[in-house]
């Protein structure tokens, strides 16, 4: 569990949370739509972070499909909210499917920053793969897919990220991938958090700016324009409507199907 920064600051210092890493599946009675592809076992030493040792796997994804009756053979396409290692580690079990992309993202990913480098955003394997898909669609920009699905380009935290929104009949979802990675980012006046296991801990507000940034936004201008993007993009402002690829309730929330 690594220590979050919350807002960007040393608030709830000592608050220690699950950080999931997520993936989602989407429904509609004909498509079967992975938003990112979670985790595999080879990149867990990887990710080790001092005392913080990271679990996850391939088993974890099949395991979920097949509490949906679904196998990997199922999933009709891929959306990426970003290419870093813990969205996409699962790719090249997808390649011969449509994987939308943002263009940015691939050119992020082919050339990173330093500190990009520094941090070990994109691994290796991933260029390799990205070049072997059979039906690639680069997003360049904000599309609607003929599903209804709407991707919006979201700078902040990668030069490609992507927001995916979802109608529903219960109303319009936003998953915002990594900008924010937590949905408490966009609504930070809350006074607690949902965790994992759904119970819920107090964390402090804060109030003095109308987001809380944390330190994996690395562009704080672009990441404003995005956050007010998405909530005028969802059905109301409101945080119900809002999934964070970390946020620690997605483990137990279902929303669709
Ligand atoms: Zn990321």
């Amino acid at each position: 569990m690594p220590k979050p920064s919350l807002a960007g600051g040393d608030v709830d210092e000592d608050l220690l949370i699950e950080f999931p890493f997520t993936c989602f599946l989407l429904r509609n009675g004909e498509e079967n739509i992975l938003v990112d592809t979670g985790m595999k076992e080879s990149y867990l030493e990887q990710m080790a972070i001092g005392e913080c040792h990271p679990t996850g796997s391939t088993q974890f994804l099949l395991e979920g499909l097949k509490e949906e009756g679904l196998t990997i053979a199922d999933i009709t396409s891929v959306i990426y909210t970003h290419l870093h290692y813990d969205h996409c580690a699962n790719g090249e079990l997808f390649l011969d499917i449509p994987n939308y992309i943002q263009k940015a993202e691939i050119e992020n990913m082919k050339n990173p920053y330093d500190f990009q480098i520094a941090r070990n955003d994109y691994f290796p394997d991933t260029r390799k793969w990205v070049e072997r898909l059979k039906k690639l669609i680069l997003v360049n920009g904000n599309v609607k897919l003929a599903n209804g699905i709407e991707l919006y380009l979201s700078r902040g935290h990668s030069l490609g990220g992507q927001t995916v929104v979802v109608p529903t009949a219960k109303g319009r979802y936003v998953l915002t991938g990594d900008t924010p990675n937590l949905s408490w980012s966009l609504f930070p006046y809350q006074d607690e958090m949902l965790l994992a296991d759904g119970s819920k801990i107090t964390v402090t507000p804060v109030t003095i700016t109308r987001f809380a940034l944390h330190n994996y936004i690395t562009d704080q201008f672009s990441a404003y324009d995005t956050f007010y993007m998405q909530l005028g993009l969802a059905q109301n402002p409101e945080p119900e409507y809002f999934l964070g690829s970390h946020d620690p309730g997605n483990i137990f929330i279902k929303y669709w199907g």
